[in-house]
């Protein structure tokens, strides 16, 4: 297995016309809603706007096609998880507050399925669950921490279970399984399938999209591009790791990447041995995240972080691929499954993700200055996006739902440091999180190393 004849693009987008050219903004614009970025977040803000009132004259618009952003290239987890665990939320809030919350994000799994069904969005929705994997002896506790936890928060064993390394091994046949937990609230779906069929579905109740329209400024009622202001009585941020090139965002949000492959379509024989009959998405407990999925046609689509931040918060096409981390992938994803050894690499691609200064995502809504903004989802975001945009949708319209004071409403972010302290702490954090990783694949043991990483990329709960 290497990436040496990989294609440096998303595998995803071969299955949607991803470079399907909607009309550029080519005048001034009046709307009453604006939405920048065609990403989960501005689409489905877009979708509910528009079922919730139809009269609404709404525009989005993108600096490049619907799905360009992390919304069109993720690992296609549509799970409910907070950045920074639930647990943090119970901390922040109360454990009546983080239970509603959490339910409401298990509530958006559904909500994506339930939506795709009913708009005929094709997008490989399999709700199998979630498995993180305990490999090595110290990450059962691990394990057994996060179920007992998350029990003592209100989860049942419809939401969580602990997995025994028989049970564990029975779902998903790695090296290596110690044990393993398995969560319920997780579909594995195909996220460029997803983003277009939104964009398709917002698109036929009345909303327009604009492509190949970079916003180049915001004004107060609306936005600059550089053919035309767009006038508008709110106007919607929903651009996550990819909007830091607007003038005021970079220390907003920062971008951090991750990276992906794609492997060949894997014969039936080799699933019947590794598993994941039901399309679980999976990881581990390492401390550098990983993620996989079993695609609708029977590959592993499989990413992880450890790509550089990038100074000055900069996201560039240049950054979606990088030899060290994809060989890197390629190498664990090996481990994970000796069996792969001559399956063939056939995509590699990387996106950034956006991350706050305190991890920790928002929906806010400003009225007097006329902006919302929604993000911040730390690579959690495929359905806390679908979340997010209805809330904003709900929030604009003003009604008061379930969801429109949930503990994320109008949370305000501190602002990242200014440059290089940025650069310097993020990327330490990084090379820690991996040192990390290598001296407990030497040692077996826990490595404090992976706290001080934490503290250092701005994690510091
Ligand atoms: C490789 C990768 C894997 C991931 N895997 C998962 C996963 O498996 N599960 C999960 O839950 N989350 C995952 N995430 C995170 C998730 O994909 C994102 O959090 C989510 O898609 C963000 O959606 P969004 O709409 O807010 O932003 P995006 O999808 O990033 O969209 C932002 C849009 O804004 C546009 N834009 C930026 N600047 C401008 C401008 N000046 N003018 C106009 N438009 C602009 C961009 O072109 C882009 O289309 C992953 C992210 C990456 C990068």
């Amino acid at each position: 297995m290497n990436i040496e004849t990989a294609k440096k693009a998303p595998f995803w987008w071969e299955a949607v016309d991803a470079h399907q050219t909607r009309a550029a903004l080519d005048r001034d614009l009046d709307v009453d809603v604006a939405i920048i970025g065609a990403g989960f977040t501005g689409l489905w803000c877009a979708y509910h706007l528009s079922v919730l009132d139809p009269s609404l004259r709404i525009a989005v618009v993108d600096a490049r096609h619907v799905g360009f952003g992390a919304s069109g290239r993720n690992g296609g987890w549509c799970h409910a998880e907070y950045p920074l665990g639930h647990g943090q939320l119970a901390k922040d809030h109360n454990p009546d507050i983080a239970l509603r919350h959490m339910r409401a994000l298990f509530d958006s799994v559904d909500d994506v399925g339930r939506v795709a069904l009913s708009e005929g969005i094709d997008c490989d929705y399999a709700k199998g669950g979630v498995l993180t994997l305990a490999r090595k002896k110290f990450q059962d506790a691990y394990a057994r921490e996060e179920v007992d936890h998350a029990k003592s928060l209100g989860l049942t064993d419809a939401d969580i279970r602990y997995l025994d390394k028989d049970e564990a091994r029975a779902m998903l046949n790695a090296t290596d399984v110690v044990s393993g937990v398995w969560y319920a609230h997780g579909a594995a779906i195909h996220p460029a399938k997803l983003v277009h069929g939104v964009a398709g579905a917002a698109e036929r109740r009345g909303v327009a999209i604009y492509e190949n329209t970079p916003v180049t400024g915001l004004m107060h009622g609306g936005a600059t591009t550089a053919n035309g202001q767009i006038r508008a009585s709110m106007t919607v941020l929903a651009t996550e790791g990819f909007g830091s090139s607007i003038p005021g965002r970079d220390r907003i949000l920062v971008p951090l990447y991750s990276l992906m492959i794609a492997t060949e379509p894997l014969t039936d024989d080799m699933w019947a041995q590794i598993g994941l009959a039901d399309r679980q998405t999976f990881g581990d407990f390492r401390n550098l995240i990983i993620y996989g999925q079993r695609t609708a046609d029977g590959r592993f689509a499989f990413g992880g972080r450890g790509a550089p931040y990038h100074f000055g918060s900069k996201v560039d096409p240049s950054f979606d691929a990088d030899d060290g981390v994809h060989k890197e992938l390629v190498r664990v994803l090996v481990e994970l499954f000796p069996q792969l050894g001559n399956t063939e690499v056939t995509h590699r691609w990387g996106g950034a993700l956006g991350v706050s200064r305190d991890w920790r995502p928002s929906v806010t809504i400003d009225r007097p200055s006329g902006f919302a903004y929604a993000g911040g989802y730390v690579g959690d975001g495929v359905a806390t996006a679908q979340l997010a945009g209805r809330t904003l949708a709900e929030l604009i319209v003003d009604n008061d739902t379930d969801r429109t004071d949930l503990p994320w409403v109008n949370h305000s972010w501190p602002k990242w440091e200014p440059e290089p302290l940025r650069w310097f702490g993020i990327n330490m954090g990084l090379n820690l999180a991996k040192a990390a990783d290598r001296r407990e694949n030497r040692t077996g043991k826990p490595s404090r190393l992976a706290d001080v990483g934490n503290w250092l990329r701005g994690k510091r709960d």
